[in-house]
């Protein structure tokens, strides 16, 4: 067989699924923004996970990152950061130490300050800027200590970008933990794998 680029594009995208390995003391920051417990099912079913590297809107987005990642680090130079991990520990209520974990698409050096950028991609631009997606900014901000993020999104009716000063503290973050809700949004159910074996799905009639 000759040139196949659709097998480089799933290999892409496996290797993007194996950078975040679940780590049962470690929450990552998109695990404090949505239901929880997906990350509970992560944990216990990491196959079903597995299905996320065959979705074409998931590797599209992905593409699109990798785009604009490329082109700030050509207008930008060495004053960008692209993929940035950061990490603190935390501390429970029960006293169980944890780690949050965070990746910022890229952070800028400006006369203003630390910047981080967070892309996303979106079939349409209804209602946006997604609540979760503000949250995860401010978590952001306060793990990587930055002076405000921008919130790019990339949609094929609006490109915009929203500015994101707030920050959540320490507090909220545990508390995210501690005391979670399932689901935390009643739409996730639809959309979610874990679905087919959760006690706690939200069936949303459409009537
Ligand atoms: S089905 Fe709903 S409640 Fe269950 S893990 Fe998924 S999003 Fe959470």
């Amino acid at each position: 067989m000759g040139l196949d680029i659709v097998k480089l594009i799933y290999e892409l995208s496996r290797d993007e699924y194996e950078r975040h390995v679940r780590e049962p003391n470690v929450y990552w920051v998109s695990d404090l923004v949505r239901c929880l417990l997906k990350r509970n099912y992560e944990l216990i079913y990491p196959e079903l996970r597995m299905r996320e590297v065959f979705i074409p809107t998931l590797i599209s987005g992905n593409l699109i990152h990798r785009g604009l990642q490329s082109v700030l680090k050509e207008r930008f130079g060495g004053n960008v950061s692209v993929e940035v991990e950061a990490s603190r520990e935390v501390v429970l209520p029960t006293g169980d130490k944890v780690v949050i974990k965070g990746r910022a698409d890229a952070i800028v050096s400006t006369d203003e300050g630390r910047v981080g950028i967070e892309i996303k991609t979106s079939r349409s631009d209804l209602n946006i800027p997604h609540e979760p997606h503000l949250e995860q900014v401010m978590i952001y901000n306060w793990l990587m200590d930055l002076n405000y993020s921008l919130l790019i999104y990339i949609t094929p009716d609006r490109i915009t970008q929203f500015t994101v000063l707030d920050r959540l503290t320490e507090a909220d973050v545990v508390d995210r933990i501690s005391s979670p809700t399932y689901p935390r949004y009643s739409w996730e159910c639809n959309y979610c794998t874990y679905s087919v074996l959760c006690p706690y799905k939200k069936v949303v009639s459409s009537k």
